[in-house]
C-alpha cells in the first residue's frame, strides 16, 4: 500500500521547503504540482496562446511534455527549472490555473505520476482533490508580510531580481485568485491539520509533520494488523469461546448480570445490525458480548491496539479500529463491509465513557451506517453501577430503523441520534415493559 502526504496552503507558506525536507526523511518521491502548472503557464507565454483559445489550449496539452529529474522541472526536454519562478510565470500561473482544462489534465498527470509510490505532495488542491484519501494533510498557513520576506530571500538565492512589494503584491493576488476560482479553490480539507508557520522556524515546523507522519504510519501499521472483513475463522471462533467462558465466572460472581429483553436483538441479527448501548465503563462492552451468542463486533479507538496482548484480543474479537475525532474513512469502509456481510456491529453512541455526564455530542456514525446500508439498530441500556457485587442489566430494546428518522433537515442524523440515545437513557432505567 502507497502513503501518500498532501501538504496545501498559500503561496509561499514554505509548502516546498518542507515538502523537500520530509521526503529526504521517510523516503517519499516528491512532486511540486505548482512546478506542473508553471510548466503550462511557462508553455503558453512562449507559444503566445490567449488564456481564452480554449482550442489551442488543448491542443498544447495535449502535445506538451512535462518531467522532473532530480532537483530540475524539465517542459519538452528542456530544463526549465529557474524560467518557471520568474516574474513572467508568477504574473500568469493564477490565472491560468483557473482554467478547467488546465486542471483536469494536470490533475490527472499527478495522479499518474505520484500512482502506487510513497509519496508527498505540495500545492493547493491536493487533499481535497487531487487524493482526497491521503493518509496525511497538512494546510500551511503563514501571515502575508512574513511570506513575502521569505519569497524575497528565496528569490536573492536563485538569482531572481525582486523587491519586497512585488513579492508581497505577487502572493497576494495569487492567494485571491486560488482561493476565489470555482474548480479546486485553494483550502483545507476538512480533515487537514492546520498549521500556522508564521513564528514557527523551518525545524519546528518539520518536526511537527513529522511526528504526525510517525504517528500515522503506527495506525496504518495496527490497521494492517488488526480487523480484516472476512477473516473470521474457526480458530478465532474458538479462542472467543474459550474467553468468553473464562471471562463469564467472573462476571456472574461479581456482577449478577441479567439480560432482558433479548428477543428483539434476536428479531434483526440474522441480516445485520448494529448494537448501540450507553457507555459506563470497559466492562460494558466485555458484558454485552459475553452474555450473547452472536459475535458482536465492537469498533474501539485505535490507541488501545498499541499494547500487544490488547491487539491479540481484539483481533480475535473483530473489534475494528477507529481514530477518533478524525474523519475515519477507512473504518467507516470496514464498518459497511461488515454490515453488508451481516454481521453485528457494536458502537456507544456516546463516543467515550460517560459521554452523556461529559456533555460530549451525540455520535451520529451508527445511525449513518445503519441508514446507509439498510440495517436497523438495537438499543441496549447498561444499567448499573459497576461496583463490584451490584447487579448490572442489559435491557435490549425495540430495532431503531433509522428510515423512520429520516428527514429533510440537514441536521437529520444528529436529530436521529439523539432520539436514539434517549431511548437508550430510558432503557438504562429498567428493562422496556411489554405490550
Ligand atoms: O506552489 P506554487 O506557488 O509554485 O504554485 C504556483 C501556482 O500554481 C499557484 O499560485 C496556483 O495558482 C497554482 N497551483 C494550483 N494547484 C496546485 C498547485 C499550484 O492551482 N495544486
Amino acid at each position: 500500500m502507497s502513503f501518500v502526504v498532501a501538504v496545501d496552503g498559500s503561496s509561499g507558506s514554505g509548502k516546498g521547503t518542507l515538502a523537500t525536507a520530509i521526503a529526504k526523511k521517510f523516503n517519499l518521491m516528491y512532486l511540486d504540482t505548482g512546478a506542473t502548472y508553471r510548466c503550462i503557464t511557462l508553455e503558453m507565454i512562449n507559444k503566445k496562446i490567449d488564456l481564452k483559445d480554449t482550442k489551442k489550449i488543448k491542443e498544447m496539452l495535449k502535445n506538451v511534455e512535462i518531467d522532473f529529474k532530480g532537483d530540475d522541472t524539465f517542459l519538452n526536454g528542456e530544463n526549465v527549472t529557474k524560467e518557471i519562478r520568474e516574474k513572467a510565470v508568477n504574473d500568469l500561473v493564477s490565472p491560468v490555473s483557473k482554467i478547467p482544462e488546465v486542471r483536469e489534465s494536470l490533475t490527472a498527470l499527478q495522479r499518474k505520476i505520484a500512482e502506487g509510490k510513497d509519496v508527498i505532495l505540495d500545492g493547493r488542491d491536493i487533499g481535497t482533490v487531487v487524493f482526497p484519501n491521503a493518509d496525511v494533510k497538512i494546510y500551511l498557513e503563514c501571515d502575508l508580510e512574513e511570506r513575502a520576506k521569505r519569497r524575497l530571500k528565496q528569490n536573492q538565492e536563485k538569482g531572481i531580481e525582486s523587491t519586497l512589494e512585488e513579492c508581497r503584491e505577487n502572493l497576494r493576488t495569487r492567494d485571491k485568485i486560488d482561493s476565489s476560482r470555482e474548480i479546486a479553490p485553494a483550502k483545507p480539507a476538512d480533515d487537514a491539520i492546520i498549521i500556522d508557520t508564521t513564528n514557527l522556524t523551518i525545524k519546528g515546523v518539520q518536526d511537527k509533520v513529522s511526528k504526525i507522519i510517525v504517528d500515522k504510519k503506527k495506525i496504518n501499521k495496527i490497521r494492517e494488523q488488526s480487523y480484516k472483513i472476512g477473516e473470521d475463522n474457526i480458530g478465532k471462533y474458538i479462542y472467543r469461546c474459550i474467553v468468553k467462558f473464562i471471562l463469564r465466572i467472573p462476571y456472574l460472581l461479581v456482577y449478577f448480570p441479567k439480560t432482558t429483553n433479548m428477543h428483539y436483538f434476536k428479531e434483526v441479527k440474522d441480516e445485520g445490525c448494529i448494537v448501540t448501548a450507553n457507555h459506563l465503563n470497559m466492562l460494558d462492552a466485555a458484558g454485552i458480548i459475553i452474555f450473547n451468542h452472536t459475535p458482536i463486533d465492537f469498533v474501539g479507538k485505535i490507541e488501545l491496539y498499541k499494547n500487544k496482548f490488547l491487539l491479540h484480543f481484539f483481533h480475535n474479537f473483530q473489534v475494528i479500529p477507529v481514530n477518533r475525532g478524525k474523519n475515519d474513512i477507512e473504518s467507516i469502509k470496514l464498518c459497511m463491509k461488515a454490515l453488508k456481510n451481516k454481521r453485528v456491529l457494536g458502537i456507544f453512541p456516546e463516543g467515550t465513557r460517560k459521554g452523556l455526564e461529559k456533555a460530549e455530542k451525540i455520535k451520529n456514525g451508527a445511525v449513518y451506517l445503519a441508514y446507509k446500508t439498510g440495517k436497523k439498530i438495537v438499543p441496549v441500556g447498561v444499567q448499573g453501577s459497576f461496583k463490584p457485587f451490584t447487579r448490572v442489566c442489559f435491557n435490549y430494546g425495540k430495532p431503531f430503523d433509522p428510515k423512520d428518522y429520516k428527514t429533510d433537515d440537514e441536521d437529520w442524523l444528529d436529530k436521529a441520534s439523539e432520539t436514539l440515545m434517549k431511548q437508550i437513557v430510558e432503557l438504562s432505567k429498567g428493562p422496556e415493559k411489554q405490550d
